[in-house]
C-alpha cells in the first residue's frame, strides 16, 4: 500500500509523510476569533482538518491536534491598525471583553460538536499565553530582528529578508509588498511598510491591555500562534493547518517569527484549505451572502430554501478535495443530502445482509474489482486527504452492496473474505474516518451527538481530575437510560444506545 502523501503548501509538492517523533505527530491548525457565530467558513477547516486527526490516528499515530482560540490581537480587517473585533463587539454590546469571547467560544463548540468535529487535545487562548509572547518578542529584539517605536515593537522585515526568504510561504515579493502597502495612518512609525506588528502599544480607551517592558499594550495577532504551537508541540513540530486565507500575512510571519526567535523553522508540513464561494461569489459580512451554521442547522436565512442538517453540511464539504474551491448552492447542499443518505443506506444493508447462496456464482473477476475498490479507498485518502475520490470509491461499493441485496448480483460471486472487507472497509471510512452518521436514527438533526460529546466531554475531565464519583454517576445514569459508553483505546470514548 502506498504512503501517505500531503501536499506542502511551502515546497509546492506533495511529500511522502514522515513524522518527526513517531508515533507523536504534532498538528497546529488556526482556529477562530470569537467576536460573532460560526459560518461556513469556519466548518471548512474544521472538517478537512478533523478528518486529517481522524485518519492519523487511524494509522495508528498519536496525534497532539492543538486548535487556538483568538480572544486578542485580532485588529479589523487583519490590518495593522484599526480596533480589536473582539472589544469593538464588545464596545457596541455593552459586554467585557471576555463576555464577547465565552459566548462565541461556547457557540463555536456546539457548532463544531454537531458537525461531529472532535475536539482538539488542546485549545489555547492568546489572552492565556501573553507572558509567552512578550517573552517571544524579547527574543526576536535580541536578536536584532525587531525594533522598539513609541512603545511598540515592529518585526524588521528587511533586516530578516537579508538572510532569508521572506514570501517563500506566499510567494510574494518584498518590493512588491512595500510599493502594494497603501500609507495608513500609524504606519509611518514604522521602519518600513512591510514590517508587522509584534506588540503594539494600546491607546487609553483600549480596554484589552496587558504590562510589558515597552508599554500597557496587547500582542500581534500573528504572534500567538508562533508562541501556542511551539509551547504545545515543540520548536519543531509536523503540520500546521488553516485556510489559504491565512498565508499571507499571518502563515507568512509565523514562520518569520520563528525563524528570528529560535532561529530555526518551527513547521515541517504546511496544509491550506481553500475557499467557499456563495453561488461563485466568495463569502463576507459586506457582501450580503454571509449564512451562519445556526441559519444553515435552522433553515432560518433568505438564501436557503430549507434547513441542512449538520451530516449534510459536512458531507458536502468531503464531496470536495480539500484544495478545491467549495461553491455553495441549495442544489448542491440538497445533492449532498441524497448522497449522504445513501451510504447511510448501503451501511444499514450492510449490516443486515447475510453472506449465502451457491458457490458456483463465484466470479473472480469481480472479487478482484470489489477488493480494488476497497484498496481504492486507501490509495485516494493516503493521495492527499481526497475524500471526493474516497466517497466516489464508497458509492461505487454501495452500488454492488444494493445489487447484493436486490438479488441483480450473487453475493456469494465474491468470496466471504472480500464480503468482511467490504464491511470492514465501508464502516471505517465514512463513521471512523469520515465522522458521518445517520441522523435519522441517531437523534435530531445531530443535537444529541453534541450533548453526548459533551457528557464525554465532562466526564474525561472528571477522570483526569480523579473526580470518580462524578465520573461513574455519569456512567451509571446513562445506563439507567440504556445509552452505554464505551472507552476507546486511544483514549477517547465512543457511545450507543442499547
Ligand atoms: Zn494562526
Amino acid at each position: 500500500m502506498t504512503k501517505l502523501r500531503i501536499y506542502n503548501s511551502i515546497a509546492r509538492e506533495k511529500q511522502e509523510f514522515e513524522p518527526i517523533n513517531p508515533p507523536l505527530v504534532g498538528l497546529y491548525v488556526c482556529g477562530p476569533t470569537v467576536y460573532g457565530d460560526a459560518h461556513l467558513g469556519h466548518a471548512r477547516p474544521a472538517v478537512t482538518f478533523d478528518v486529517v486527526f481522524r485518519y492519523l490516528r487511524h494509522l495508528g499515530y498519536k496525534v497532539r491536534y492543538v486548535r487556538n482560540i483568538t480572544d486578542v490581537g485580532h485588529l479589523e480587517n487583519d490590518a495593522e491598525v484599526g480596533e480589536d473585533k473582539i472589544a469593538k463587539k464588545a464596545r457596541i454590546e455593552q459586554l467585557e471583553p471576555m463576555e464577547v469571547v465565552q459566548h462565541y467560544t461556547l457557540g463555536y463548540h456546539r457548532n463544531m460538536a454537531a458537525l461531529r468535529c472532535r475536539p482538539p487535545s488542546v485549545e489555547p487562548r492568546a489572552s492565556g499565553h501573553i507572558i509567552e509572547q512578550i517573552d517571544m518578542v524579547q527574543k526576536i529584539l535580541d536578536n536584532g530582528l525587531a525594533y522598539e517605536v513609541d512603545g511598540s515593537v515592529y518585526f524588521d522585515v528587511m533586516k530578516y529578508a537579508e538572510t532569508n526568504h521572506y514570501g517563500k510561504l506566499s510567494g510574494r515579493v518584498l518590493e512588491d509588498l512595500q510599493s502594494e502597502t497603501r500609507k495608513l495612518a500609524g504606519q509611518d512609525v514604522k521602519k518600513n511598510s512591510a514590517d508587522f506588528a509584534l506588540w503594539k502599544k494600546a491607546e487609553p480607551e483600549h480596554i484589552m491591555r496587558w504590562p510589558s517592558p515597552w508599554s500597557d499594550g496587547f500582542p500581534g495577532w500573528h504572534l500567538e500562534c508562533s508562541v501556542m504551537s511551539t509551547k504545545y508541540l515543540g520548536d519543531t513540530f509536523d503540520i500546521h493547518g488553516g485556510g489559504m486565507d491565512l498565508l499571507f500575512p499571518h502563515h507568512e510571519c509565523e514562520i518569520a517569527q520563528s525563524k528570528g526567535a529560535y532561529n530555526q523553522e518551527s513547521v515541517k508540513y504546511w496544509m491550506h484549505n481553500n475557499m467557499i464561494t456563495i453561488n461563485g461569489q466568495k463569502m463576507g459580512k459586506s457582501l450580503g451572502n454571509f449564512i451562519t451554521l445556526d441559519e444553515f442547522f435552522s433553515g432560518n436565512h433568505d438564501s436557503l430554501e430549507r434547513a441542512y442538517s449538520p451530516m449534510t453540511i459536512r458531507f458536502f464539504m468531503l464531496q470536495a478535495h480539500y484544495r478545491s474551491t467549495l461553491d455553495f448552492s441549495n442544489e448542491a447542499l440538497q445533492a449532498a443530502e441524497k448522497g449522504h443518505q445513501r451510504l447511510m443506506n448501503a451501511l444499514k444493508t450492510l449490516d443486515q445482509l447475510e453472506f449465502k447462496g451457491s458457490d458456483a456464482a463465484f466470479d473472480p473477476e469481480k472479487n478482484q474489482a470489489v477488493q480494488d475498490l476497497c484498496a481504492a479507498c486507501h490509495e485516494h485518502l493516503n493521495d492527499d486527504f481526497n475524500t471526493a475520490l474516497v466517497l466516489a470509491d464508497l458509492f461505487e461499493l454501495a452500488t454492488n452492496v444494493n445489487s447484493w441485496k436486490n438479488g441483480v448480483t450473487e453475493i456469494t460471486s465474491i468470496a466471504e473474505e472480500t464480503f468482511e472487507l467490504v464491511k470492514k472497509t465501508m464502516t471505517e471510512f465514512i463513521t471512523e474516518i469520515f465522522g458521518l452518521t445517520d441522523e435519522q436514527t441517531d437523534g435530531d438533526n445531530g443535537a444529541l451527538d453534541g450533548v453526548m460529546q459533551l457528557i464525554i466531554d465532562i466526564r474525561a475531565e472528571a477522570r483526569a481530575n480523579k473526580d470518580w464519583g462524578t465520573s461513574d454517576k455519569i456512567r451509571d445514569d446513562l445506563k439507567a437510560l440504556k445509552i452505554q459508553i464505551k472507552d476507546e483505546k486511544d483514549g477517547g470514548a465512543s457511545w450507543s444506545v442499547k
